[in-house]
């Protein structure tokens, strides 16, 4: 007899699976919401009868993830449905002597990271710019910015909007300064597309990075126009304003800190520290920016990133905007001692106030480079610009000297053990 071929049949897909299967998806029934709870859960019993839930749906054993040294209460405005925290390593690097305009001194940085040699790495280089003499820091512009799109019945309508809007900003900030005591709208811009005209508003947020800030500010706004416009509508978000986006828009017009670090390596540091010669580090940066062009890069730098993201986890910053924080331009220019260094970031999104700052880890994190509290976003902010002129040094100088991979395989290897 020949056997009922039932795969696809309707009976087949009908059947509850029990087992999980990763190779086949299973369909959802009610019990697999997460269990609602109570003043949303942030009780440590509560969260503690969460993270069971979820350790009894997977079999996944969650011991580390629920050891906490903090009330969890205090996540509430930070996270939702939360089970515990996720301990990633937190390092060291410096001293590095910054002289800014806000931050002075030798600072120790904190960097949470699992990347081994990345730390070692940025120690490397702040340790040579503060060989060096230290690191000049300056805070070029501070403004966040957020773009509403407005929607128009036709071409014309929009126009005369876009000439409307500028004349109007006095009232504006008024609107907006009902919102926030530290958000002030300082200037807006009209892009008209068709009929449809985007709005960039700039706002100062003092020492917050201020998203959940200028949203709301921006939206008290955006009704109050749409009052005095019968006709128009809008949407909150165009996408302009490149929050959590590389553009060329974040580039030329910045959003929260744009900050510029620079320092002279002399050739007797170069070689001591850096085991290279001036000319062998400018070799590195022509030709990685000959690359960059290639790959059609927004603007150029070694590896912003790496030092963003490990500060960005430390100190409570939101880590998504590393992506608009890392793009900047590093320069390298042959000096007749020397090199002269410099990093330039146009959108360096950082906070001392509010967000993830708050957080106890994070808070201490910000206590050792003396960051934590109102006043202190833009020392915070050349605190960061000089330390990832360190990494971008430090980084160079391993390419042209060879060490690179060696480097890596010192510091930065895991490989899982055979059992
Ligand atoms: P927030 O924690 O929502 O607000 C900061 C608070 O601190 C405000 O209530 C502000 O008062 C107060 N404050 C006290 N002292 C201050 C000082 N010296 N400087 C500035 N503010 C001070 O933080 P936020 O910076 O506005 O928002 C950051 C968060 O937004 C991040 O966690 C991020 O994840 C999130 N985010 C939101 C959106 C969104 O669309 N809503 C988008 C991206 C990210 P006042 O309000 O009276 O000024």
């Amino acid at each position: 007899m020949k056997e009922k071929n039932n795969a696809g049949g309707k009976a087949k897909l009908l059947e509850p699976r029990v087992v999980r299967d990763d190779s086949e998806p299973a369909a959802m029934g009610p019990s697999d919401l997460l269990p609602r709870m109570k003043d949303q859960g942030y009780a440590v019993d509560r969260m503690d009868r969460r993270r069971a839930w979820v350790e009894e749906k997977t079999g996944a054993s969650l011991r580390h993830i629920g050891s906490l040294s903090f009330d969890p209460e205090r996540m509430r405005g930070n996270i939702e449905n939360p089970i515990g925290v996720a301990q990633v390593p937190v390092g060291v690097a410096g001293p590095i002597l910054v002289h800014g305009q806000h931050a002075r001194g030798l600072f120790y940085v904190p960097m949470a990271t699992t990347e081994g040699a990345l730390i070692r790495s940025y120690e490397r280089g702040m340790v040579a710019l503060t060989r060096a003499g230290g690191v000049q820091t300056a805070v070029l512009a501070d403004e966040n910015q957020i773009a509403p799109t407005f929607f128009f019945d036709d071409v014309h309508s929009a126009h005369a909007f876009a000439k409307w809007a500028p004349a109007h900003l006095a009232e504006m900030q008024i609107v907006a300064a009902t919102t926030t005591r530290h958000g002030k709208l300082t200037g807006l811009k009209c892009y008209q597309i068709g009929r449809q005209v985007l709005v960039n508003f700039g706002f100062t947020t003092g020492d917050a990075q201020g998203m959940n800030m200028i949203v709301k500010a921006a939206d008290a706004v955006c009704a109050w126009i749409r009052n005095q416009q019968p006709g128009s509508s809008y949407l909150i978000f165009s996408g302009l304003c490149s929050e959590k986006r590389a553009s060329g828009f974040v580039m030329t017009r910045g959003k929260g800190k744009r900050v510029t670090a620079g320092a002279l390596l002399t050739n007797d540091v170069l070689r001591m520290y850096l085991h290279v010669t001036a000319a062998q580090l400018f070799r590195v940066w022509q030709s990685t920016v000959i690359g960059h062009l290639q790959a059609g890069a927004m603007g150029y730098n070694a590896h912003y990133a790496n030092g963003l993201t490990a500060i960005f986890i430390a100190t409570g910053q939101d880590v998504a905007n590393v992506v608009n924080a890392a793009c900047g331009v590093t320069n390298f220019e042959l000096h007749p001692e020397g090199l002269f260094v410099s990093v330039t970031l146009p959108a360096l999104s950082v906070a001392t106030v509010g967000g993830g700052t708050g957080l106890p880890t994070q808070r201490e994190a910000l206590e050792i480079m003396g960051c934590h509290g109102t006043g202190k976003a833009k020392k915070f902010a050349e605190v960061v610009a000089a330390a990832l002129l360190g990494g971008e040094i430090s980084m160079g100088a391993a390419i042209a000297s060879g060490e690179f991979v060696a480097a890596h395989e010192h510091y930065g290897r895991n490989r899982p053990s055979r059992e």
